[in-house]
């Protein structure tokens, strides 16, 4: 059986670059709640994953609360390093394998973040979070949606990866900028190096606001002009994707997928 995925041709072509957003898994019943269409999913997402050659990378996932703060997963030593150039903390106190969570306080950078500084050899979760950012290689940032977007921003020149979480609360807050920004001033990230791939989401007709317009909007202000998005819109084909509003809440999650090799 052909595995229900696809990927998007502006990131196929990025060398090193790993992606891939899950579809609808026939046969699976994911009318529950979140946690457990999750966990009836995990096998076959974990399928894909490996068939997308990366079972092995530790999937980094976000808890997704509609908020805009981005987790930070550096390369190991990097996270100390920036910080003290960002701010002057004293990181002495951390032994290198827990994380900080001590609050960023960048130029006009909407909110904190979560920074991870350690070889990441098993799957984390972070709390409070949307997005995450990072330039270490094999490891896969993972976003659950249904009807919200995903969105995956890919610098090939540093190189360093972000994906975001953003639906229509998330938008508002402006989490794909935070993530653009914290990507900027953490990795040194240039704007005009970032190609930008928007997920199927839900769209008008199906939902009164065109969050995708605004998130592409949003893109365009920060400097990045190579965006790119499916344009498809989840409600308006149930038989591939799922749809968190048509389906009441009780339905699967896509996932989305990106890292570097
Ligand atoms: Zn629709």
């Amino acid at each position: 059986m052909q595995l229900p995925v696809e990927q998007f041709e502006a990131l196929s072509n990025i060398p090193n670059c790993r992606h891939i957003f899950t579809r609808r898994v026939p046969g699976i019943d994911v009318a529950h709640d979140k946690t457990e269409t999750l966990r009836r999913l995990e096998a076959a997402h974990l399928k894909i994953r490996r068939g997308l050659g990366t079972g092995d990378w530790p999937l980094l996932t976000a808890e997704q609360v509609h908020g805009n703060k981005i987790a930070i997963v550096a390369e190991p030593g990097q996270a100390g390093q920036l910080l003290q150039q960002n701010s002057g903390a004293d990181r002495s106190d951390t032994d290198g394998r827990s994380w900080a969570t001590q609050p960023i306080d960048p130029i006009g950078c909407p909110s904190g973040a979560i920074w991870v500084d350690l070889p990441t050899q098993s799957d984390k979760h972070f709390a409070g979070c949307d997005g995450l950012i990072t330039t270490q290689r094999g490891v896969a940032l993972g976003i659950h949606v249904a009807d919200c977007c995903a969105v995956y921003i890919v610098d090939p020149n540093t190189p360093a990866v972000g994906l975001v979480h953003s639906g229509k609360k998330g938008t508002e807050l402006g989490v794909v900028t935070n993530a653009i920004m914290q990507m900027s001033s953490r990795f040194g990230s240039k704007a005009s190096d970032l190609i930008v791939q928007l997920s199927p989401c839900i769209r008008p007709p199906h939902y009164e606001v065109d969050f995708a317009t605004k998130i592409i909007e949003q893109c365009r202000a920060r400097g990045v002009d190579q965006i790119h998005d499916s344009g498809i819109c989840t409600a308006c084909h149930l038989d591939l994707y799922y749809s968190y509003r048509v389906e009441k809440g009780r339905t699967g999650r896509m996932l989305a997928l990106l890292g570097l090799a």
